[in-house]
């Protein structure tokens, strides 16, 4: 017998944790009243530790040269129509220097799984960042390395990995990759960051293909379990040259859900109104703050590049997503109650 919803509501907001059925019926109660009291509560929850501010990050998209080959991504190897692009080193501190005139206290370098960025190349680009900028933090989003890879990167100084488990179940992960992916790899790799030390984030798409009510109950207890610094969830985007291509996008009602389900489960977590949403919605990086996210990643790659990283269609890079729009940003942000802030935004920890 199913609970009544209200009941798992409650549940959630006093415990922090639910069964994976019961996630399955509050994914399935979505309606505009849960839609509203599980967004109250969130907020609640997210007052407690960040009041009303917002992190800001700058992305700078380091490379779009991947050696694999998932089928939803754009900038996948076997992807033809992808203008190839890599930043130097020297590139990368440039945008470093021009985010730190703006006020960004938190560098992400994203990229493909460029092998031109060997762990000597980016341990001596991180050590060079937190020389010239020892109060800011850097986080890295480069995909699956070697424990050892991931060792290294933590000593040279990095503080924060992003790699999103993509989804928590087995074979759904294997309709989204090529077999040279594996989502026991991807686990491994989680596990790696956090005993290496990383704030980590994990996440997935919202919709992605074949993706069912139950996959995302599943992606909720996983993350419950994992307990995250960071979650990084948006919705799912078509790309032209993908074989996802004529797939339907996610749905940015049902993300910003989720994002006030996550706020619930952990209540201190890092989570970003991704681009995804942004792209989809026009004020969808508004709503998703509304309802829990309390982190923003504005583009800070050299606009000659931006254009390429194009991991969906469409993707925003400018207006308010550009790291240089960030009067802009700051405007929208505060028109809906909230405030940017320039520190650096760790994690926050209990004890
Ligand atoms: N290569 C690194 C990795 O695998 O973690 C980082 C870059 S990867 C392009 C960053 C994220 O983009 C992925 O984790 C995936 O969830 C997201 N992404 C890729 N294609 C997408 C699409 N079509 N729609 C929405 N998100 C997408």
């Amino acid at each position: 017998m199913n609970k009544d919803i209200y009941e798992i509501i409650d549940k959630l907001k006093n415990t922090h944790s639910l069964t994976k059925e019961e996630y399955l019926v509050l994914i399935k109660g979505r309606n505009p009243d849960t839609t509203e009291l599980l967004m109250k509560y969130a907020n609640e929850e997210r007052k407690k530790y960040y009041g009303k501010e917002v992190f800001l990050r700058g992305l700078i998209e380091v490379s779009n040269i991947c050696k694999n080959d998932c089928y939803y991504c754009g900038i996948r190897k076997s992807n033809p129509n992808c203008q190839r692009y890599r930043l130097t080193p020297e590139d990368i501190l440039m945008c470093c220097k021009e985010g730190y005139e703006l006020g960004f206290r938190t560098f992400v370098l994203q990229g493909g799984e460029d092998g031109y960025f060997t762990d000597d190349i980016l341990c001596e680009l991180i050590k060079n960042i937190k020389k010239d900028y020892p109060d800011c933090a850097v986080t890295l989003s480069l995909g699956e390395r070697s424990k050892e890879s991931y060792i290294k990167l933590k000593e040279a100084g990095a503080d924060r990995y992003l790699l999103r488990h993509e989804t928590a179940d087995k074979n759904h992960y294997e309709i989204l990759h090529p077999p040279s992916l594996s989502y026991d790899e991807r686990m491994r790799c989680l596990k790696d960051l956090r005993e290496v030390g990383f704030q980590v984030g994990c996440g997935f798409m919202v919709g992605s293909p074949g993706q069912t009510d139950e996959h995302i109950a599943g992606d909720l207890k996983f993350i419950e379990e994992f307990k995250p610094d960071m979650c990084g969830i948006g919705p799912f985007i078509p790309h032209k040259d993908t074989k996802f291509k004529d797939a339907k996008a996610g749905s940015v009602a049902l993300t910003c859900y989720l994002l006030s389900i996550i706020r619930l489960i952990h209540p201190t977590v890092l989570l970003p109104a991704t681009t995804a949403l942004g792209t989809m919605d026009e004020t969808g990086r508004e709503k998703g703050i509304l309802s829990g996210a309390n982190v923003v990643m504005p583009n800070l790659s050299p606009k000659e590049v931006r254009k390429k990283y194009m991991l969906y269609d469409n993707k925003l890079s400018d207006g308010a997503e550009s790291a240089q729009a960030k009067e802009e940003l700051k405007r929208r942000i505060e028109s809906i109650g909230y405030t940017i802030s320039t520190s650096r935004g760790d994690v926050y920890k209990k004890d």
